[in-house]
């Protein structure tokens, strides 16, 4: 069950527009939308096509992609044929650095089968040509009535803006300290840059807004600010958060707290994946991160306890790990066939001492038997025990009966 968050404490989300990217709504009353991006080359139109499934079936609703040469820009519209040959329509967002407004203009093809751009003021030119280059970009998504992120980033601020806002602070009554002045100056850069924009003709409806930053709490103070002067729909991201569960966690960290305070539309969980790691797991954590809190359901939920002396073989291990990976497997059909099957929950537990107890608090749960017990594992099914299993095919039985479950409690979609 998603519950409200309103219900623990949280403010109210504060962007007033929504904007429409494709079928997606970013903003308003929408719920938070998750996010990705491709890390292959865009040209290499076999493997961007597969990574952008493999996104779109983990559960990413966006996907962004780098266009960042004529190659790229040209590839655009055959990876969005691709995709609709596989009947997969997720809205692609194009990553435009230093010379969006020349592969824009000269590929009307990749203006098109966009969903939206995404400009970083602080890459989008240099000196008297900055200005002019915004404004093609910013004409090109009105002709193709394409939304824009303006997405401002710690690591390409205009040096420019950042070194004029230090002298003027410098030279006031009362300075702010350095971190302040750096702050506000990335704010201003995408504030400004939409309020350009706005200017040029593009509509509020058409603007999404980021101020990316790597640290925790700088990401928060940055967020909270933005959040009072502006009511774009925002993007929300903990910028290079690196690898593992360092990444994982600072995300976490920073994101959980902005959006319980209401803030952010849109996330995107910025991971570095290991070598050979697939690049879904970024959609894995934002899914988990809004799952967990409450906002919104994904996929069905395993509750397992996390085994102590008392689970001494790696049964249970095993287990909790086979019924997670059969959920996450079983979604993207699940998803299209069963009303409601996201909500599920399921419980996979170590012995008696918590076992039955949180079992029962799960649609289906199981208890495994701790070392010591009798070899049964009583299952669970909304807060009855119906069954228990022995044996060498508990892990098999317990997957069929989630999957009867799943048959048997939730209403055929179109049925
Ligand atoms: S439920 Fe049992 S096995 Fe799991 S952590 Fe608690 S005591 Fe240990």
């Amino acid at each position: 069950m998603v519950v409200s968050v309103d219900a623990y404490g949280a403010l109210s989300r504060r962007s007033s527009e929504a904007v429409r990217i494709g079928k997606v709504l970013v903003g308003g009353s929408a719920p938070v939308v998750v996010q990705s991006m491709t890390n292959t080359d865009t040209a290499d139109i076999d493997s961007t096509v597969k990574q952008v499934a493999e996104l779109w079936r983990a559960g990413s609703e966006l996907v962004r992609l780098t266009v960042n040469n004529e190659d790229a820009a040209a590839a655009v519209p055959l990876i969005r044929d691709k995709l609709a040959q596989r009947a997969i329509d997720v809205p692609l967002i194009g990553d435009f650095h230093y010379n969006g407004h020349t592969l824009l203009t000269r590929h009307p093809a990749c203006a098109e089968a966009l969903g939206k751009y995404r400009i970083n003021p602080g890459n989008v030119g240099f000196g008297a040509k900055r200005d002019v280059q915004f404004a093609t970009i910013v004409e090109k998504a009105i002709e193709y009535r394409k939304p824009v992120r303006i997405g401002a980033n710690w690591g390409s601020l205009d040096q420019a803006l950042l070194t004029k806002m230090m002298d003027e602070n410098a030279a006031s009554e009362a300075p702010s300290d350095t971190a302040t002045v750096a702050r506000e100056a990335l704010i201003y850069s995408a504030l400004h840059s939409a309020e350009r924009a706005r200017e040029i003709g593009l509509g509020a409806d058409q603007i999404i807004i980021s101020c990316k930053v790597s640290g925790v709490q700088e990401l928060i103070a940055v967020y909270r600010a933005l959040a009072q002067r502006c009511t774009y729909p925002l993007h929300l991201g903990l910028t290079e958060a690196g690898m593992g569960s360092k990444g994982i966690v600072a995300s976490t960290a920073a994101l959980a707290v902005l959006l319980q305070e209401g803030i952010g539309d849109t996330i995107r969980i910025s991971l570095t994946p290991e070598p050979g790691e697939s690049r879904t797991r970024e959609v894995i954590v934002a899914q988990e991160l809004l799952q967990t809190m409450g906002l919104r359901a994904f996929t069905p939920m395993v509750t397992a306890c996390p085994g102590c002396g008392r689970t001494t073989s790696t049964f249970f291990q095993e287990l909790a790990k086979t019924v997670q990976d059969h959920v996450r497997e079983r979604m993207p059909e699940w998803r299209l066939r069963y009303d409601g099957v996201e909500n599920l929950t399921l419980a996979v537990m170590g012995c008696v001492v918590n076992g039955p107890g949180e079992s029962k608090y799960a649609n289906i749960g199981i208890s495994l038997p701790g070392t010591g017990e009798a070899p049964s594992a009583p299952v669970f099914v909304d807060g009855v025990k119906v069954a228990t299993l022995r044996g060498e095919r508990i892990s098999e039985e317990f997957v069929a009966m989630i999957e009867n479950y799943v048959q048997q409690h939730y209403q055929p979609i179109g049925g």
